[in-house]
Order: C-alpha cells, then structure tokens, then sequence
C-alpha cells in the first residue's frame, strides 16, 4: 500500500465477497488507504470454490438490465453512475443472457481481483478474521456474507446480544399489494385485535370455501419441491418454523388449525357465509405497499409457489415482489442492530454491508457495499455523508435494511427478512401517470409500467442530485 496515511485513517475490510470488494474500491477511490481481509483460499466457505474476489457462488447472472422497467436495472444504473468496480467488471464480462446481465463467472471474478491488487491505496490479506476486530481499527466493514465464518458469527452474536445469526431462513412470500384484489379480500385483525401499535384491521384475509382449500392442499402436496444441499441439513430452523407444504404433508386439516385457521374474522363481502379456511397477509413495509403471507414459508420452486397461491382467492393476479424459500443464511436484525448508516449500536467502529445487513442477491450487497464505503471512506476523511434520497433504489434498500421495515404484531418472532430490491420498496408517486404521451388515457397494464418508469425516472434524477451534492464536493475537498 503506498498511501500516506496513518493507521487511524485505514478501513479495514473483512471479507472480499461481493460487497467486500465494492466497498474498498470506493473507499480508495475516494483517497483512503484499505485493507481487505479474505480468509480463502486458506480456509473456504460450504459454496465457495475458489480464492477469487468477489465469486458468484450459483447463478451468473444480476438479472434483468432494464433500467425503466425494473427495480434491480435500475439499481444497475445507479452502481453505474457511482462509479461501480462490481458493475464495470460484470459489463466488459457480459455473456448473451437476452435482457438479463450474465457474465462469464470467472472473467468477472478475476477482472474484479485485478482491479483490486492493482489499486496502489489497498492491500489484500488473505487471512480469517476471527474475533473481535483489534482495538487500533477504528473504522471497519464487515462484509463477511450468508456463509460467516463460524467462530466470527459466534463473536457477532455475542455483541449484539442475539440469539441467533445463522440458521434456516423461514422466508414467506410477499404481495405487491395493490395486485391483491379487495372485492373479494377484506381488512381485519382476528377478532377485532388492535393490540401494541394496530388499528383493529391490520391484515389482508382471503378467504376460501371447502372445494377451494381440498384443491389448494391437494397442489401443496403435488407441488415440486426443492432439495437441501448436504450442508444445509445440520442447521437448525430459525423459530421452529415449519413449510406450509411439511404442514400440509402432516394432515389434511393441519393448516387449517395453523396459518389459514377461520376464527375471528367475518368476510364484510358475505357476511352470512363463514370461510373454510382463510388466507392472511400482513404488512411487510412502512409504506403498506408490500404485505407477506402470514405462515407460508415454503420449499416449493418458484413456478409451482405462483401457480397455486395465485389459486388463491383475492390472489388470482397477484404479483409477488419474493417469493417464498428456506435456506441457510446469516444476517442481522438490521433495523434494530444497526444505525442509518450502517453502524453497529454496540461498537459503532463496525460497519456492516452486503448480505449479513439483510438484503438478497449479488447486486444488492455489492450496492450495500458501495454506500458503506463512500459512508466509511467519508468517515476517514472527517465528512458527513447525507443519504442517498429514499426516491433511489439504493436509498430504498438502505431504509429497508435500516429501519423501513415494521416489526411485527405478534410478540417474540424475530420478523426481518432479507428482501431483493423491488418497486414495493420505493415511496409512491405523488401524481400517478394517467396518460401516454400522446394524450390518450392510459389502459390496462399500461398504467403498471407508466408507474415504474415514472418511479425510474424520479431515481435517477433525484440521484443525480444526490452525487452533485454530496459526492463532487466531497471529491474535490
Ligand atoms: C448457496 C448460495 C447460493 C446463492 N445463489 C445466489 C444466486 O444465484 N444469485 C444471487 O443473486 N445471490 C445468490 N446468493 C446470495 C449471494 O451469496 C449473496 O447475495 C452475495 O454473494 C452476498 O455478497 P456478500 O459480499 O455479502 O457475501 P459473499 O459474496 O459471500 O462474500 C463474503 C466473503 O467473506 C469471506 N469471509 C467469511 N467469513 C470471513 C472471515 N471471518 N474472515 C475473512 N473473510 C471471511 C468469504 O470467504 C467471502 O469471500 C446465494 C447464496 C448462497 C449461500
């Protein structure tokens, strides 16, 4: 490292995964010296299979590219425009994948590792950091992923007082709620409960007839599922939570006495006719735009999960900004853990950025990487960094992760879920798109993807403001 800096002005980052590796090219972009801590080769994760920056552990793509349309291309464009090292090496990687990103995993990987080595202000460790980062690191990432190092997760734990870091995710699907259709579902909490901080109708409750729910418990048990990875197997489920299609596997009328038991609703629709069984969705975001399905943590692919709970009533075309899954992962109770920019409350010296903060996927760590970098990087330097605008798609992840998200009504179940990037996430427009450019009235479908452009458009420009303000200045001072 041929910086100049003395070591209280170096960010030490632990873990060179996807936002790892993000998180100290901006940090020496911006000036700052950076140490990057990486444990493999000398000691690997489950998934990991080589010592490369940055690895894509399954899948190589960062899914659809389309900045207009889609929430995770526009998060693209928004790295682009912040100069990030994660997307400029998926683009000259880029492999044919039709409006998706994809790129040649290895060319990516390796592209991103020489970028980094080559940087004349970072200096690459290949080391396990396994306790408490030493007291003469004052300003560290933590951006160790789904698949924590055992002992590191075990000191995390510790210090934020959690019971648990690393076990099964018991993931329900969530509802983009303006495609649930109210003129067959109603709002009520069971009997009227308006409970700590709930109004008396609080859910989303679809209901179901005999015939309705036979058939629906009939495609629970004939829906394909997906397999455990061998190590998967010994880690525990978190909260005991069991998939509805095990539920369902245990008795026909199981589910009916759990998740979509009857009681205590009345349907203002048919009043006189009490349901067989009944369907729940809460609200998942402050906004009320996301609601999940109460109890419906399942293991069925994702074609088979929209199929039969679009077989639901008041869900016939139900978009889902996730859909529902378990598996192993490691990640923060971020809203309550961790402070607006990234902190740990416990030892704010600790940064946190990428999966372990609570959001899902290659480009939305590195994306978390990226801002917990320039807040780091703006640390060292003795800046203050204002947000990115929550009208951004990485202002709208950054709130989620950090406080968007409501707890739940319900006492002692830890309800923070890691969340793709969607438009669920974004606060609505003022003024709804009512007609094309032409003047003639917008129809149909039509008036979905005038919505999401508009928001598209909003983000860009208000991001554009953002790195005028913040990011030239703090460039040039
Ligand atoms: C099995 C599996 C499959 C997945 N498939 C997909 C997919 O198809 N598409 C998708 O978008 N997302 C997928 N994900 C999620 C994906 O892994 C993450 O979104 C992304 O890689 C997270 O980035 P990260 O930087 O937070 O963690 P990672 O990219 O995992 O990086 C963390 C790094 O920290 C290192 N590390 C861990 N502990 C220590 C320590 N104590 N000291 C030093 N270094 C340490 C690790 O070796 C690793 O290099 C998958 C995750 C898993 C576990």
């Amino acid at each position: 490292m041929r910086g100049t800096q003395s070591s209280s002005n170096i960010v030490h980052i632990v873990g060179g995964g996807l936002a790892g590796s993000e998180s100290a090219w901006q940090i020496a972009e911006a000036g700052v010296c950076v140490v990057l801590h990486e444990m493999r080769p000398k000691r690997m994760t489950e998934a990991h299979r080589t010592d490369g920056l940055a690895e894509l552990v399954c899948s190589n793509s960062f899914r659809s590219d389309d900045a207009a349309n889609n929430a995770v291309g526009l998060l693209h464009a928004e790295m682009r425009r912040l100069g990030s090292l994660i997307m400029r090496c998926a683009d000259v990687n880029q492999v044919p994948a039709g409006g998706a990103l994809a790129v040649d995993r290895e060319g990516f990987s390796s592209a991103v590792t020489r970028a980094l080595i080559e940087h004349p202000l970072i200096d690459i460790r290949r080391d396990e950091v396994a306790d408490l980062p030493p007291a003469d690191w004052g300003n560290v990432i933590v951006a160790t992923g789904p698949l924590t190092s055992a002992p590191l997760a075990d000191t995390i734990r510790k210090l934020t007082d959690e019971n648990a870091l690393a076990f099964f995710d018991a993931i329900a699907p969530i509802v983009h709620r303006d495609t649930i259709d109210m003129n067959v579902a109603w709002f009520q909490s069971r009997y009227d409960k308006v409970g700590p901080g709930g109004t008396g109708a609080d859910y989303i409750n679809c209901p179901m007839t005999k015939e309705q729910y036979d058939a629906f418990v009939d495609a629970l048990l004939q829906g394909e599922k997906i397999d455990f990875r061998e190590w998967e197997i010994s880690t525990p489920y978190f909260d005991g939570c069991l998939p509805i299609e095990v539920m369902a596997e245990r008795g026909r009328e199981t589910l009916r006495h759990g998740p979509m038991k009857p009681v205590g609703l009345t349907n203002p629709h048919d009043p006189t006719t009490k349901p067989y069984a009944i369907v729940q969705l809460r609200q998942d975001n402050k906004l009320g735009t996301l609601y999940n399905m109460v109890g419906f943590q399942t293991k069925l692919k994702y074609g088979a999960q929209q199929r039969i709970f679009r077989t639901i009533p008041g869900l016939e075309k139900a978009e889902f900004a996730r859909l529902g899954g378990l598996h192993r992962n490691t990640f923060l109770n971020s809203p309550k853990l961790l402070d607006r920019q990234l902190r740990l409350h416990a030892d704010p010296r600790l940064r946190f950025a990428g999966q372990m903060t609570g959001c899902e996927g290659y480009v939305e760590s590195a994306s978390i990487g990226l801002i917990a970098g320039l807040y780091a990087a703006a640390d060292a330097r003795g800046k203050q960094l204002s947000p990115p605008p929550a009208t951004t798609a990485l202002g709208s992840l950054l709130n989620h992760i950090t406080g968007g998200h409501i707890e739940t009504i319900e006492q002692g179940s830890r309800s923070f879920q890691p969340m793709n990037i969607n438009f669920g996430l974004f606060p609505p427009l003022a003024d709804l798109p009512t007609r094309k450019v032409d003047g003639t009235r917008l129809r149909g479908n039509e008036k979905t993807i005038a919505r999401k452009q508009a928001i598209s458009a909003r983000a860009l420009s208000d991001l554009d403001c953002w790195i005028a303000d913040n990011l030239c200045i703090a460039a040039a001072a």
